[in-house]
């Protein structure tokens, strides 16, 4: 499509690499930078341009999407994008910040003259490979028409949120307190089973087909049994989610005590040298 919008990718890790092609294959001319250089370099034979700084990925975009780490990484990177962002650009922000991020994040769009999303979403990395993400959407009214075809690329659903930025970043850390909740529950029933002498692979027998199961139970499950933690949301990323939700629970008077347990397993698990293997390594812990 030669009339496509220009839209800058600031960060090509699991997930940034994939929206990234997925942009690429809807007919977006896409510019792509990632601090460590290699990563955004294997993007180059999907006709992405690759820049060497996030102020030359932001020249000419219409567009920029950022999928860091936390809101640090996010913010420091869109001061070093400043020089060259266009005024009035549409800055997605798909990064999981937090609840005191994200008005931090707000505030430098304002100051930077950008139109913000606050659209973090849900999905690891097969859904963001697929484009079958759900992107939780919050941003004005006014700019949607111009946001809507970039989320269509990356999802297979937009969940409007609210007008301003702020509550996807919520519902976000609520939706992952449940997505870690399940995951510890999965590694604490198949140790326990084993623990006592029964073989695990029974504890996914016995659920599969019922009311307790789904794809989650089942992905995680078969990947604790086969001992295979290759990274689809890393464990510290895990960790700084779940902290968050923590920090978020004691401002609004909501009693996180299993996001603290997970937190403090997640921390086992970095601990003893699995912070960059899946979540799954839960298990390990
Ligand atoms: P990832 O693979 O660890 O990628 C993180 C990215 O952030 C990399 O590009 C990394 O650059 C960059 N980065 C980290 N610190 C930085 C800094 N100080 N300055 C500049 N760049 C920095 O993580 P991911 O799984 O793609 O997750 C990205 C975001 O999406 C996180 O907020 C995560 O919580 C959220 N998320 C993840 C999933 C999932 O299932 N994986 C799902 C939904 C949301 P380098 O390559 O140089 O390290």
């Amino acid at each position: 499509m030669s009339n496509a919008p220009t839209i800058a990718v600031l960060g090509t890790g699991i997930m940034g690499a994939p929206i990234a092609r997925n942009l690429s294959r809807h007919g977006f001319a896409v510019r792509a930078w990632n601090r460590t250089p290699a990563k955004a370099q294997a993007l180059a034979d999907a006709g992405i341009q690759v820049c060497d700084s996030p102020a030359a990925a932001v020249q000419g975009a219409t567009l920029v999407a950022t999928m860091l780490n936390d809101g640090k990484a996010v913010r420091e990177t869109m001061q070093a994008a400043a020089p060259g962002l266009a005024q009035g650009a549409i800055w997605l922000q798909l990064s999981t910040v937090g609840i005191v991020e994200i008005d931090t994040l707000a505030a430098q769009a304002r100051e930077l003259g950008l139109v913000f999303y606050d659209a973090p979403v849900l999905g690891t990395r097969q859904p963001a490979e697929l484009g079958q993400l759900l992107v939780l959407a919050s941003g004005p009214a006014s700019a949607r028409a111009a946001v809507q075809p970039a989320f269509d690329a990356i999802g297979k659903r937009t969940l409007w949120v609210a007008d301003h930025a702020g509550p996807s970043s919520r519902l976000k850390l609520a939706l992952n307190h449940w997505a870690f909740t399940l995951t510890h529950g999965t590694a604490e029933s198949l140790a326990l089973a084993k623990g006592l002498g029964v073989d695990p692979a029974l504890v996914l027998d016995a659920i599969t087909g019922g009311p307790l199961d789904s794809g989650y139970f089942q992905s995680k499950s078969a990947a604790m049994l086969a001992d295979d933690y290759t990274p689809s949301f890393s464990v510290i990323n895990a960790l700084k989610d779940s902290e968050l939700i923590v920090q978020a629970g004691a401002q609004v008077g909501v009693a996180m005590d299993t996001a603290q347990a997970g937190a403090q397993r997640f921390r086992r698990a970095r601990d003893a040298g699995h912070g960059d293997k899946d979540m799954a390594a839960s298990h390990l812990a």
